[in-house]
């Protein structure tokens, strides 16, 4: 199957109102250069340095979204041109988006990632700590970055039911958070979930955003 056809495919499961972020990590430019052509304009990415090597190389009418784990001495790398970010995982990295934001006088786009897996090896905030974060209010001065919603990886398992209640759980903290903190202000919008494995249950499930990269890429150890 060609990069083509995966995405002709893929997209015919994909509403109107859900973004298509095309995972593109560890492929070469033509394979981007294929979807590209075939109308996809969102790709993400998760190592820093091929992020900027592919953004330097590739289309400027690409929006570029970083879905990996960001260090924090790499985010000035990415702040100019990044379109959104979608793993922030802790307050201290928020802190220092925001400041590399401002002196880039920018404003930079962040998803809060939460962890709803069961596995031990996936980042993000628990629903705890993040009630505990917006409740404590700090997160407000921080006026270079926009938070834009939630985004969550399912535990990586054949049971669906499993990763249903896992998004289930994931859109039912966003509703939380939106009418707690955000009601009234539509660029709290967003839940970034579902990956190849399991992107149809996840848009049932409230996803307004998908991350697929094997499904039009190919398969590949990660
Ligand atoms: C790699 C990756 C994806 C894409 O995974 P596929 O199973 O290949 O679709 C999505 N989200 C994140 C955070 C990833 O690291």
């Amino acid at each position: 199957m060609s990069i083509q056809s995966n995405i002709q495919s893929i997209r015919q499961h994909i509403p109107e109102h859900v973004q298509l972020v095309c995972v593109s990590k560890f492929n070469p430019n033509e394979s981007i250069t294929e979807a590209y052509e075939a109308g996809e304009r969102i790709f993400g990415e998760s190592k820093v340095q091929e992020l900027c090597e592919k953004y330097e190389s590739l289309p400027k009418d690409i929006r570029w979204h970083f879905i990996g784990h960001l260090q924090t001495n790499k985010i000035k790398f990415i702040v100019p041109f990044v379109s959104l970010i979608h793993g922030v995982d802790t307050y201290k990295l928020l802190q220092e988006i925001d400041k590399h934001a401002a002196k880039a006088e920018k404003t930079v786009n962040c998803l809060l990632q939460i962890h709803i897996a069961q596995e031990e090896t996936k980042f993000g905030f628990s629903a705890e700590e993040l009630l505990e974060m917006f409740e404590a209010g700090e997160w407000k001065y921080l006026k270079n970055i926009r938070l834009c919603g939630l985004m969550g990886m399912a535990t990586y398992t054949d049971n669906k039911e499993q990763v249903r209640s896992e998004f289930r759980y994931l859109k039912t903290l966003f509703n939380r958070v939106k009418s707690g903190y955000f009601a009234g202000e539509s660029s709290f919008c967003e839940l970034s979930m579902g990956m190849s494995d399991d992107y149809p249950i996840a848009i049932e499930e409230g996803s307004t955003i998908v991350r697929i990269g094997s499904l039009i890429f190919g398969h590949r150890n990660y």
